[in-house]
């Protein structure tokens, strides 16, 4: 699981442009479900079991997309200015590196930083710089970049005990979750649901890539896998999620009050399985459940998280134990006859 998700966290893939995770991933999945295609917005849709009769067809969401930049404009100094894609936030960006498709790495500057660095930021203020030190445009040369061309951020993946530090965690982690529990269900066997493993495009801009798979699957239940604030970083009090305690099971968030059944399903599961849970409230902000919801006359739909401090930045930390407990459980309401619902 750490290899994969490793190679899964350092993929390059903001929104609308994930097609070399979705590759990996099919390369992952193949031999672990019946069926598999792509849409046309680029949804990676799995399925594995069949509807026989009562039982449910469910449709599990994780977004394959991550948060990123694209270039606005180059300016007379051969500057990038960008657009953010997804919530990029300003504290996380100086000296940072992203990385362009073509193997461009880019730093990121902000205007006048010797006069500015204690004021706050915006990221207007900041800008990319590629050059190459040749002779174009004083050395800084811009190569083959242009204006729309959309970069992520660059960091590599880390281990510190239980710890996993990376970028693009959010979501990357649930597509670990996703596999991992196909996975489980192969070697087990017990698939008792018609379920649908769907690697959504676009959560980041606006959970584009589940509203259009959503209403194609017309699920029974949808579930989203996804990170949550964790509420154990300093002063981050008004949060009661912590890493290290289970799965976390959403109660509410900013796209979703989860009906209660869905989430006592989900927690007689855990307690039935001796499987680690938490109960979640999301402050702020939304997953890929706020458009399954919605679809059609409405989805009873639900979210399981895994824990996460510094959301939206390169060290994006989950823990070991959490990303376990949720494979657990998606495991179980997959191969559960009986969901009492
Ligand atoms: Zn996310």
């Amino acid at each position: 699981m750490k290899a994969l998700t490793k190679k899964l966290v350092e993929a390059w893939g903001p929104p609308g442009y994930e097609h070399h995770v979705r590759a990996m991933i099919e390369e992952e999945v193949e031999g672990l479900c019946d069926e598999m295609r792509v849409d046309t917005l680029g949804n990676l849709i799995c399925r594995v079991g069949e509807k026989t009769g009562s039982n449910k067809r469910i449709m599990i969401a994780a977004h394959m997309d991550e948060i990123g930049l694209m270039v606005s404009h180059i300016d007379r100094k051969g500057y990038l200015r960008f657009e953010s894609l997804g919530g990029l936030f300003a504290p996380t960006l100086m000296g940072n590196r992203v990385l362009f498709e073509n193997g461009t790495v880019g730093t990121l500057g902000f205007d006048d930083f010797w006069g500015n660095y204690s004021k706050a930021l915006k990221n207007n203020e900041f800008y990319i710089d590629v050059s190459m030190g040749s002779d174009e445009n004083g050395g800084n040369d811009v190569g083959d970049i242009k204006v729309g061309d959309p970069a992520v951020f660059l960091r590599e993946f880390e281990e510190r005990g239980s710890r996993w530090i990376a970028k693009s965690m959010d979501d990357r982690i649930g597509c670990v979750v996703a596999i991992e529990a196909m996975r489980k269900l192969k070697d087990s066997g017990k698939v008792a649901h018609e379920v649908y493993f769907v690697f959504t495009v676009q959560e980041e801009v606006g959970v584009r890539g589940a509203t259009t798979s959503a209403f194609a699957i017309d699920p029974d239940i949808g579930i989203a896998l996804d990170v949550t604030p964790a509420g154990d970083e300093i002063k981050t009090t008004a949060t009661d999620t912590r890493l290290g305690k289970g799965a976390a099971v959403k109660i509410k968030d900013g796209g979703i009050v989860v009906p209660p059944e869905i989430s006592a399903m989900m927690i007689n599961l855990a307690e039935k399985n001796g499987i680690p849970y938490q109960r979640e409230i999301l402050r702020f902000g939304g997953t890929d459940a706020k458009a399954i919801h919605l679809t059609r006359s409405g989805v009873p739909s639900g979210v399981i998280s895994v824990p996460c401090r510094y959301v939206h930045t390169v060290s994006e930390t989950v823990d070991r134990a959490d990303v376990e407990a949720c494979v657990d459980l998606v495991a179980a309401i997959a191969s559960t006859a009986d969901l009492g619902l």
